[in-house]
C-alpha cells in the first residue's frame, strides 16, 4: 500500500483477488495469471540539442499463456514501473474479454512529450525501438505494440521503420506495431476505435430495460447527458460518436486546463476548433466555465466518461459523484477503494477492461491485414456488390417497379474495409457485454460488472493454461 490510497498495480490486484473467488479455479493457476511474466525497465541516452537526456523507459509483458503479447505505449510524465505492470496486467484481460488472442503488455517512456521537438520525439521513439529489439521484446509474433496516452499513429509508423530496417527482408515485419497511419499498413477504423468501442458497448449496456429501470434511467442511450474527462483520442472520439449516432448531449468536458458546463449540450467540433484557437476549452461561447477541473466529475448527469488517466475517482470524490453509469474509457479511474461507495450509491461502473476494448480489437483486425498483406474487402466487395445488384434487377423485373437512385446504392454496396471493420468492432463489443452479463446475472454473489468481467476474463485464460496440461 503507497500511502493511503492503494498503487494501481494494487487496485488491479485487488479486483482480481475479488473475483478470483467466484472462479473455483486452484490458487497456484490464480497465482500464474496474476503475475507479471517479464519485465523490462531500461535507461538510454538521447542527445537533445547540447545535452544528452537519459530517459527512463519500460515495458512489461503481463502473460504468455498465448503465444505473443500486446499492448500500449505511454509517454507521460506519470510513467513508472507500478503503472506499466497495472497497465499490461489489464491487457490480458482485456484480450481474453474480447477474444484477441495476445496476452497482455504495455509500455511506458517518462517524458512529457509536449517539452520535445516532433525530431527529438523521433530519436527518442527509434532509440525506445532499438531497445526492444535488443531484448527481442517486440516482433509481429512476439510482441506487438500500439498507441497509448501520448502516441499516435506518428509514433506507430516510427516504431514500424525502425523495426523493418533492423529486420529488412522478414515479411510480416508490417504486424509489429499496430495504430499506424493508413497509408503505412494502417487500418481504416483504427484511430477513432476505442471511442466507438465505448459508444457501442453504452448503447449495449443501456438497452436492457430492467437494468436501466434499476438505476432510474429509461431505456436506450438516446437523448441521455453524458461528461467526459479527457478530450483526446478517446474521450473526443467517444464525444463525437455518440452525438452523430447515439443523440446524447454531451453537457461537460474537463481537459488540462480546466472544465466547461452547458445544460443542453456541447458542439464537441466547435469545441474542438475552440481549443485549437485559443490553446483552451475555457471562455466557450455559450458554456459556463466550472471553478476546478475536477468539478466536471461531480456534475449531475446520466453517463460520466473519464477518459484521461488512473486515480481520478478516489474515495474522496466518489461520495459526491452524480452520474448514474461510469463508462472507464480510461484506464484505471476508479480506484479500487472507491468502487464500493460507488456500488454503495447504486451507480453502475462499466470496466475498463471491457469499454475501451475497441482499440486493441482494431489492432487484432489491423494485425491481421498484416498479416494477409491485403485489405479487407478487396476479394469480396465487388462480387457482393454484382449480386445485390442482380437481386434488385430480378426483383424490379418480377414486380414491374423500379427502386430509385439512392435506395439502389444502399441495397447494392458491397462492404468496404471500413464497414467490416466497424462491423467485426459492433459484434466484438455487443458479444463480450452479453457474455459478461451472463455472468453477472447467473451468480447473485457478484456484486457489480468489474468482477463479473474479470471472472469472464479468468474462465477463458484459465482455459488456455489448463490446456498445457501443466495445472491440475
Ligand atoms: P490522449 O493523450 O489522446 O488524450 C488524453 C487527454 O486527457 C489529453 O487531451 C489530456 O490533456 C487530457 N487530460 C490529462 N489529464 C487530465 C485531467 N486531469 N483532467 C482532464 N483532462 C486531462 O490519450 P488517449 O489515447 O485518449 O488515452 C486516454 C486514456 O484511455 C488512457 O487511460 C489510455 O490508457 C486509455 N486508452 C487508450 C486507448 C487508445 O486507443 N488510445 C485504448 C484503450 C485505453
Amino acid at each position: 500500500m503507497s500511502g493511503k490510497h492503494p498503487s494501481f498495480f494494487q487496485s488491479v490486484e485487488r479486483n482480481f483477488d475479488k473475483a478470483a473467488v467466484h472462479t473455483g479455479l486452484p490458487k497456484g493457476l490464480l497465482e500464474q495469471i496474476k503475475v507479471c511474466n517479464a519485465v523490462y525497465q531500461m535507461r538510454f541516452p538521447v542527445s537533445i540539442g547540447d545535452e544528452v537526456h537519459v530517459i527512463e523507459a519500460y515495458r512489461v509483458q503481463h502473460s504468455h499463456h498465448r503465444l505473443h503479447t500486446k499492448g500500449g505505449i505511454r509517454y507521460a510524465m506519470s510513467v513508472n514501473q507500478d503503472e506499466v505492470m497495472a497497465l499490461a496486467a489489464l491487457m490480458t484481460y482485456k484480450c481474453a474479454i474480447v477474444d484477441v488472442p495476445f496476452g497482455g503488455a504495455k509500455g511506458g517512456v517518462k517524458i512529457n512529450p509536449k517539452s520535445y521537438s516532433e525530431y527529438e520525439l523521433e530519436k527518442i521513439t527509434r532509440r525506445y525501438t532499438t531497445e526492444l529489439i535488443r531484448k527481442n521484446f517486440i516482433g509481429p509474433g512476439i510482441d506487438v505494440p500500439a498507441p497509448d496516452y501520448g502516441t499516435g499513429s506518428r509514433e506507430m509508423a516510427w516504431i514500424l521503420d525502425t523495426y523493418a530496417t533492423f529486420k529488412h527482408g522478414e515479411i510480416d515485419a508490417a504486424g509489429c506495431v499496430t495504430g499506424k497511419p493508413v497509408n503505412q499498413n494502417g487500418i481504416r477504423g483504427r484511430t477513432e476505435a476505442t471511442g466507438r468501442g465505448v459508444f457501442y458497448a453504452l448503447r449495449e449496456v443501456m438497452s436492457f430495460k430492467e437494468d436501466m429501470e434499476k438505476i432510474g434511467l429509461t431505456q436506450g442511450i438516446a437523448g441521455k447527458t453524458m461528461v467526459i474527462q479527457g478530450l483526446g483520442n478517446v474521450g473526443y472520439h467517444t464525444a463525437n460518436i455518440s452525438i452523430n449516432e447515439g443523440d446524447v448531449k454531451v453537457i461537460g468536458v474537463a481537459e488540462y486546463e480546466g472544465a466547461i458546463y452547458k445544460k443542453d449540450g456541447l458542439d464537441i467540433n466547435a469545441l474542438m476548433k475552440h481549443r485549437k484557437e485559443t490553446g483552451s476549452i475555457m471562455d466557450f461561447p455559450g458554456a459556463t466555465n466550472l471553478p476546478k477541473r475536477e468539478d466536471a466529475l461531480e456534475l449531475e448527469c446520466d453517463i460520466l466518461v473519464p477518459a484521461a488517466l488512473e486515480n481520478q475517482i478516489t474515495k474522496e470524490n466518489a461520495p459526491r459523484i452524480k452520474a448514474k453509469i461510469i463508462a472507464e474509457a480510461a484506464n484505471g479511474p476508479v480506484m479500487a477503494d472507491a468502487e464500493d461507495i460507488l456500488n454503495d450509491k447504486g451507480i453502475i461502473v462499466i470496466p475498463d477492461m471491457y469499454i475501451n476494448a475497441g482499440g486493441v480489437t482494431v489492432s487484432y483486425f489491423e494485425w491481421l491485414k498484416n498479416l494477409s498483406h491485403m485489405r479487407f474487402g478487396r476479394m469480396e466487395k465487388r462480387f457482393n456488390s454484382n449480386a445485390y445488384e442482380n437481386l434488385v434487377s430480378t426483383v424490379e423485373r418480377l414486380t414491374g417497379k423500379v427502386i430509385g437512385p439512392k435506395e439502389r446504392s444502399i441495397l447494392t454496396k458491397g462492404a468496404d474495409e471500413i464497414d467490416l471493420v466497424n462491423s467485426g468492432l459492433e459484434e466484438t463489443m455487443i458479444e463480450a457485454y452479453r457474455q459478461i452479463r451472463d455472468v453477472f446475472v447467473s451468480n447473485p454473489n457478484i456484486k457489480d460488472m468489474r468482477t463479473a468481467a474479470f471472472v469472464s476474463a479468468l474462465n477463458k485464460i484459465s482455459g488456455d493454461y489448463l490446456a498445457l496440461g501443466i495445472f491440475p
